[in-house]
Formats: C-alpha cells, sequence, structure tokens
C-alpha cells in the first residue's frame, strides 16, 4: 500500500509563537512529505509494500541491508507522532497517569523535565527524544539519533521531541535549548495518556 501524509492535527499557525506557520510548512509540508514519497518509492512493486507502517518499520530495523528504508520509513512515522505530541491547548503540568509514572520513574516532574531538557539538549547531530513506557509501570526517556524510534524494538513511547535542526533552525537559529524549553507551553499530556492506555 502506498503510504499518505496524514492531515495535521491542527491548522499550520495553531502553534505560533512556539512554532510558526513556516516551520510547519517546510517541516510538515517539505520534509514529512519527502519521507512519504522516498519511502513509497523505495516499496514499489517489492513485497514491503503489502506492509503496515509499524511492521515496514520493525522489518526494515531488522534487515541486514534495511537502513536505508528503516531511515525514511521510521521518519514518517516519528513525524506523524510528534506532531501530536503538541496542540495549541497543550502545555502545563502533566497530568492523569502520566503524571504518576513520572513522578513514580523520576521523583517528580521538574526532574524529570530537568533530565529530559539536558539529553535533548546534548544529543548530538539528528535525532530524537522519548518517553518510553517501561514494565514496572514507570516511564524513561530515550535519546536515539538520526531516525531512531522505540518502536523499532517495540516499545510503547508516549511522548517525542524531534532535535533535527529542520524542527527549530528557522523560529530559533542555533539555539536548540531555548526550542526544548519552549516546546513544553505545547505539550499534549492528554495524546501521552492516551498511549499509555
Ligand atoms: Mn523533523
Amino acid at each position: 500500500m502506498a503510504h499518505t501524509l496524514p492531515e495535521l492535527p491542527y491548522a499550520k499557525n495553531a502553534l505560533e509563537p512556539v512554532i510558526s506557520q513556516e516551520t510547519l510548512d517546510y517541516h510538515y509540508g517539505k520534509h514529512h512529505q519527502k519521507y512519504v514519497d522516498t519511502t513509497n518509492s523505495l516499496i514499489e512493486n517489492k513485497p514491503e509494500e503489502k506492509l503496515g507502517l509499524e511492521e515496514l518499520i520493525q522489518k526494515a530495523y531488522k534487515d541486514h541491508n534495511g537502513q536505508k528504508l528503516f531511515n525514511q520509513a521510521a521518519q514518517v512515522w516519528n513525524h506523524t507522532f510528534y506532531w501530536h505530541c503538541m496542540s495549541p491547548s497543550g502545555g502545563g503540568e502533566p497530568t492523569g497517569k502520566v503524571a504518576d509514572a513520572i513522578v513514580k520513574s523520576f521523583g517528580s516532574f521538574a526532574d524529570f523535565q530537568a533530565k529530559w531538557n539536558a539529553e535533548a539538549a546534548a544529543l548530538f547531530g539528528s535525532g530524537w527524544t522519548w518517553l518510553v513506557k517501561t514494565d514496572d509501570g514507570g516511564v524513561a526517556i530515550e535519546s536515539h539519533p538520526n531516525a531512531g524510534t522505540p518502536i523499532a524494538e517495540g516499545k510503547t513511547p508516549l511522548l517525542t521531541i524531534d532535535v533535527w535542526e529542520h524542527a527549530y533552525y528557522i523560529d530559533y537559529r542555533n539555539a536548540r535549548p531555548k526550542y526544548i524549553e519552549e516546546f513544553w507551553k505545547l505539550v499534549n499530556w492528554d495524546f501521552a495518556n492516551k498511549q499509555l492506555g
């Protein structure tokens, strides 16, 4: 099946002033679209064409020669997930079960946030910082370079931030820590709670 660019869950100017319409024009309209198009071109007339996106990512992750396809397909999935991690009505302290899991694993929201900010800022080059569900009922932070995604190994992500330069360079230039700090004004705790189940 051909993969398609999913609709954004809000208008392209809805995240302003934290993330500008211009950033979304490029990040969603051009980068995300290109990952979709390249994924489709790599699987055209191949057995992989029949797989859903998550299965495709997991297969490419395991395949000896799957790196090129993995990078493109994982970027399709990661970006769709990332758009949902932000909301024009987001921000503030975590709520529900996610709030409890954060306190269980990190002691407090402030401690969690400090660790997340430091990891996301320190991730060398391009990549993603994730919050994932752990087997003990808690949560953990994982950072992955490039297209790295917890779903490759069947884990359950709850939240992510894209720290590729294309995510923040128009609005924040080289100030990645400022972008990470501003992200909290949009964070969608309802979405994170839905992932936790
Ligand atoms: Mn991106």
